[in-house]
């Protein structure tokens, strides 16, 4: 099938009235594209493989033999699970083009010297059970296995029993020496989730790093007052200090070139006539460089009594630079491009694994939204791009 037609089959699957995709990992919707996934592996006549996570591998050449031969294999793909209320392109973008991809170097009769496989990695955004790339952070060692288990989503159902309801045995879950031997370079194509390539006028660009980034909760203590009674010179409100937070967040982000975020706050005891007792939020930060992102973090919450706990930190990732290098010079000198969201191809690059990413075009810029958007064309052209690509490095 074609781009254009696997692009119509998935289309439907977890679309909300609003235009907007929940394809949650491990639900009906994520059972229906895994199942779609591997009708196409099956009618291209690749061998599919679900490694211990659940992550899907539709294989073109035996990758084991590969590996005994020092020429392991070179997998392409993305993930197909979305956040609430994501856009079409985050994910299925990069499975579908890989799968295309395998049909346009069979049509101009290319024989791989090395395998090639396309995978669907599952629960990549982390939306339903909170912790993104679960699939290759579970196959890399980067999330135990206990821990992702017992994982609860929003109705309180663990990642271990969603794993069971959907098929998958939870008790496999862990480190996949056998899967990750396979992979001797791993390309993952993406929408791109900003206006690098509008401003530069150019459909496809090569991933050069994702930026450091961290998260951290910040406490902003005060002290309960009824709010009609109590003098402005007498309170200790928490709020105030939020408010000079959030624009110090700002004001430090746009002198260090970094982005900051405060997207989640909790308040107690949050009523509309209470002088707020406490205040937590959560300030997400990344920027070029760490001193950057560290600076951001240091500009706020300096008030009496304020604590800010790292609930996590990325250092920066740096794909493989001669294989981006390379890339960059087989696409026409495509622009290298760094960014802020994280994905699977981090994940294996950070686990040492040669990896590299291909962005295509969104006039939008936006993501994590329906109104992410790539044009028709530059679909197909960023489909050319990886062909040229997959087509170097399995020759
Ligand atoms: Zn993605």
């Amino acid at each position: 099938m074609t781009f254009d037609g696997m692009w119509s089959a998935i289309e439907p699957i977890g679309r909300a009235r609003t235009g907007g995709y929940r394809r949650f990992a491990w639900t009906g919707q994520d059972a229906d594209l895994r199942e779609w996934f591997a009708g196409e592996a099956s009618e291209r006549g690749l061998d599919l493989a679900t490694d211990r996570a659940g992550n899907q591998w539709a294989w073109w050449g035996d990758p084991d033999a590969a590996v005994a031969a020092g020429r392991p294999g070179v997998v392409i793909g993305s993930h197909l699970d979305s956040v609430p209320g994501g856009g079409a392109f985050d994910g299925p973008l990069g499975v579908v083009s890989a799968l295309a991809v395998v049909d346009a170097l069979r049509a101009r009769g290319f024989a791989p010297t090395r395998p090639i496989a396309v995978v669907n990695f599952v629960d990549e955004e982390g939306a339903r059970f909170g912790i993104a790339c679960a699939g290759s952070r579970l196959i890399t060692g980067k999330l135990d296995a206990d821990k992702a288990r017992g994982l609860r989503d929003a109705d309180g159902v663990t990642m271990a029993e969603a794993m069971t309801a959907a098929g998958h045995d939870p008790g496999q879950v862990g480190p996949d020496e056998e899967t990750l031997r396979r992979v001797g370079t791993f390309v993952e194509l993406h929408i791109e989730q900003g206006r690098g390539l509008v401003d530069l006028g150019r459909p496809v660009a090569v991933g050069s790093a994702i930026w450091p980034h961290g998260r951290w909760r910040i406490d902003l203590p005060g002290e309960a007052n009824h709010a009609g009674t109590t003098r402005l010179e007498d309170r200790n409100d928490p709020m105030l200090a939020l408010a000079a937070m959030v624009l110090e967040a700002r004001v430090a982000a746009t002198a260090q070139g970094c982005v900051a975020t405060v997207g989640k706050v909790r308040v107690e005891p949050n009523g509309v006539n209470a002088i707020p007792s406490r205040v937590t939020a959560w300030l997400d930060a990344r920027g070029p460089v760490e001193s950057g992102v560290r600076a951001v973090l240091q500009a706020v919450g300096r008030g009496p009594g304020t604590v800010a706990v790292e609930e996590s930190w990325t250092p920066e990732t740096i794909f493989d630079v001669p294989l981006a290098e390379r890339l960059s010079a087989l696409l026409d000198d495509a622009p290298m491009l760094a960014t802020g969201a994280g994905h699977d191809a981090g994940v294996l690059a950070t686990a040492g694994l040669s990896t590299a990413m291909l962005f295509v075009r969104n006039p939008t810029g936006i993501s994590h939204s329906p109104s992410e958007l790539a044009e028709r064309d530059d679909c197909h052209r960023g489909v050319e791009a990886l062909a040229v690509v997959t087509e170097e490095l399995a020759r």
